[in-house]
């Protein structure tokens, strides 16, 4: 068969790593083992990692294969509105303005959202998956299991100005009538739930039915409607060759 002509995301270059990936994995379509190469399913995570040469496009792809360098800060941070979140938390212009309208609208259904984090610098992000760090561990364990739960500098979506956690971190918050309506109408306002239930392996995290990513709402809808993670869309769709 000829592979190429029916997959334009297709990369020659990469058909070692396809064959490879598709003898550990005969289940997986031809279509599913090049969407996971071309995320780097293939290698480990936080091996084969790219700095990203695009921090401030919309399109902006985080994850743990790459990353923001120290130095990114996006230039149009605004606080979000006091009525939906309680700390002064900051996300980019569009990404506030959109948010501020969902969590309007939310309210005028009786539901309430807030944002519990938003906007992290590369530094507050290293303290972070710092935190827990003692004496009686190597790096590696540490980061065995710290990688489970947080991300390492750099490859935080936080780091984006992009990306709000709402309400709870909890997976119950997924049952709770706010997830719900979330999860039925965010994408109308550009934003997509990004590391949905059943997709971990893809994401490389555990499901969080609480953090949305702003990608503005024409792309929103169209990854809502394709039924994939932001990073087989990416994959599929966006990278460049
Ligand atoms: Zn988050």
């Amino acid at each position: 068969m000829q592979k190429s002509a029916y997959v334009p995301f297709f990369h020659v270059g990469r058909l070692e790593r396809y064959n490879s990936y598709q003898q550990k994995n005969p289940n997986l379509s031809w279509l599913d083992v090049i969407t996971h190469v071309n995320i780097g399913l293939d290698q480990a995570h936080y091996s084969n990692v790219q700095l990203i040469d695009n921090p401030s496009e919309l399109t902006v792809l985080v994850n743990k294969y790459r990353q923001l360098s120290d130095g990114y800060e996006p230039k149009d941070l605004e606080t979000i509105d006091q009525r939906f979140n309680p700390d002064g938390l900051k996300l980019r212009h569009y990404a506030r303005v959109a948010f501020e309208k969902m969590c309007e609208d939310a309210l005028a259904e009786g539901i309430s959202l807030k944002a519990v984090s938003a906007y992290r610098s590369f530094s507050y992000q290293q303290e972070v998956y710092n935190r827990y760090k003692t004496q009686d561990k190597t790096e590696e364990e540490y980061q065995a299991i710290r990688d489970k739960v947080s991300a390492r500098a750099g490859h935080s979506e936080h780091q984006t100005g992009l990306a709000v956690d709402i309400n709870d971190l909890e997976e119950s918050f997924a049952d709770t009538p706010e997830a719900k309506w979330l999860a039925d109408n965010a994408y109308k306002y550009g934003f997509i739930l990004r590391y949905p239930k059943g997709k971990e392996l893809i994401t490389g995290y555990n499901y969080e039915p609480w953090h949305f990513r702003y990608l503005g709402r024409k792309l929103a809808a169209d990854v809502s409607k394709s039924g994939l993670t932001y990073d087989e869309y990416y994959a599929r769709f966006l990278l460049s060759r």
